[in-house]
């Protein structure tokens, strides 16, 4: 099937999804090709979506975004991971750190070590060997120092937190900048191709009627293309993740800014916190099958840091995915595309992903339904393997006695889940795709701050004695904790360079 070239390119939607288009296409492609991005002022963009995971940087760099300018322009913070209080048990929490963890050996994976002397009661937890979840801790940030040599300073991962509004904004400049042409106005209908179905045209409140040879749905949970006019249907998923109700507001910022979002479980869900300069953004994400509007309102309102700036506002979602992320000449990216919670800050990831594989497929020679077909099957996998990581904070729950929680216990998982689990338990084994977003690393962090215990290791660690790897670990422990006592606190480092004016 064959379109010829493209030479239009329409993105319906100016949320961070859609600006995030038009930022990577209007830096990348340069045959000619029109951008032309249609919003609404009357309806308005989702407005959360604050919190982000280190690969974000990679997307900075491919549309040259410079990161101080950008911090100051977002009224950004720093990310070094996600702090779990409350999910295992009560009264428990970790930190699911980003980057490395310790230094793998040629025999085998550093963890598998510590898991040897953990196992063996000789060693803390594996906290201690991270110099993400150390500094965290310790509300210390610095960027990796590339001239550490082999020090954990060049290990740093970091992400960001940024205010969504301004983020758009800020991507719309930047686009618009670049040629990207901007149209307000509601769109009411859509033109099919009578042969083949494809979009024509979709048509605005005034009459006026926008053609395109491709289209990029970014119109959030509507879904206004890929749903509304070509019906390509919606896999659900929330008998896995069961919430499906989100409550946001800010509230004033406190001291100390801290470089890392918190996630706290209650009684039907969780709450978010994520640490702006100029504020903090908070949500309570629960499910309404277990949980009143009212109750989940008032529990957030009452577990706030700060004064709160704004009414809470009230969202639905299903959690789930599009059947097909490509159909035909649209391609849906962010809310449009499918929706997880937030728990691991992966939606404006799956964005990001979205954009550069339809870049990497570009049907710039027509639509090849082989192309569409790997599009989707890649979009698919990556969704079924964010999906297991979140179950996992659920399933593995000892907070017994609270229904919520008792069905996430209780609830039967995907096979795929099962499976790492079972590994991890009998041999310490975590196994993934390489091309899997989330790194041994992260399953480890998880399943063990939820309480997953290991019974074994990998055999070749006894390749050296107990008292070699003693050792080895002190010294890994000691080196981490004198680089994060070294680093400035998360304040004094933003002063020193993204300060927003
Ligand atoms: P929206 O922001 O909903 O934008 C839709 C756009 O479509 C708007 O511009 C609107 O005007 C336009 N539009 C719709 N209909 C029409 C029409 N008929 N005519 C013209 N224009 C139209 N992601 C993260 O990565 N980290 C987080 O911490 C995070 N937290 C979240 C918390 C919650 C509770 C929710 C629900 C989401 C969260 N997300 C998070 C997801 C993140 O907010 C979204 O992925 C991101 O904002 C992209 O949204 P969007 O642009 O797809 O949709």
């Amino acid at each position: 099937m064959s379109l010829g070239l493209v030479k239009n390119i329409v993105i319906v939607g100016g949320g961070t999804a859609g600006w995030m288009t038009a930022a990577a296409m209007s830096a990348l492609i340069s045959n000619g090709c029109k951008i032309r991005l249609v919003e609404s002022d009357e309806i308005s963009t989702i407005g959360v979506g604050e919190a982000t995971i280190p690969v974000i940087r990679g997307f900075n760099q491919l549309i040259g975004v410079d990161e101080n300018e950008f911090l100051r322009q977002t009224q950004g913070t720093f990310k070094l991971g996600i702090e779990f209080v409350n999910w295992s048990k009560q009264g428990e929490s970790y930190i699911h750190g980003f980057g490395v963890i310790g230094r793998d050996q040629l025999l085998a994976k550093f963890y598998q070590y510590w898991l040897k002397l953990y196992q063996a009661g000789k060693a803390p937890g594996v906290e201690h060997y991270s110099i993400n979840t150390m500094a965290a801790s310790m509300n210390k940030f610095m960027r990796a120092a590339s001239d550490s040599g082999d020090s954990p300073l060049s290990d740093i991962s970091h992400a960001f937190h940024f205010d969504a509004g301004l983020y758009a904004k800020y991507l719309r400049g930047l686009s618009e900048g670049r040629g990207v042409q901007r149209t307000e106005g509601r769109i009411v209908d859509t033109v099919l191709r009578a042969d083949d179905g494809f979009v024509e045209a979709i048509v605005m409140e005034n009459g006026e009627r926008i053609e395109g040879d491709l289209f990029v749905d970014c119109s959030g949970f509507r879904g206004l293309l890929i749903e509304g006019a070509l019906k390509t249907g919606y896999e659900d998923w929330s008998h896995w993740l069961p919430c499906d109700r989100a409550i946001a507001v800010p509230c004033e910022s406190v001291s100390p800014l801290l470089p890392y979002t918190r996630a706290t479980a209650h009684d039907a869900g969780w709450q978010w916190r994520i640490p702006l300069q100029h504020r903090i953004g908070n949500g309570h994400v629960y499910s309404s099958k277990f949980m009143e509007p009212e109750q989940a309102e008032s529990i957030l309102m009452n577990n706030l840091d700060g004064k709160p700036l704004a009414q809470p506002r009230h969202l639905k979602f299903t959690t789930g995915k599009r059947k097909r992320a490509w159909n035909r000449n649209v391609v849906a990216i962010g809310l449009a595309g499918g929706f997880m919670e937030p728990l691991e800050s992966t939606s404006i990831h799956l964005v990001q992903t979205g954009i550069t594989r339809l870049l990497m497929m570009f049907p710039h020679l027509g639509y090849d339904q082989a192309d569409i077909d790997s599009f989707n099957e890649a979009t698919d996998n990556e969704y079924a393997a964010i999906r297991d990581f979140l179950i996992l904070h659920y399933k593995l729950n000892t907070r017994e006695g609270k229904p919520f929680w008792d069905y996430c216990r209780n609830m039967e998982i995907p096979a795929t889940l099962q499976r790492r689990m079972d590994l991890y338990r009998s041999n310490g084994r975590i196994v993934r795709a390489s091309d899997e977003l989330f790194t041994e690393t992260s399953w480890l962090q998880v399943m063990h701050g939820q309480g997953l215990r290991a019974k074994g290791y990998h055999p070749l660690v006894d390749q050296r004695s107990e008292a070699d790897i003693a050792a080895f670990l002190a010294n890994v422990k000691d080196v981490v904790l004198r680089c994060a006592e070294h680093m400035p606190t998360h304040e004094e480092y933003i002063a020193s360079c993204c300060a927003a004016p």
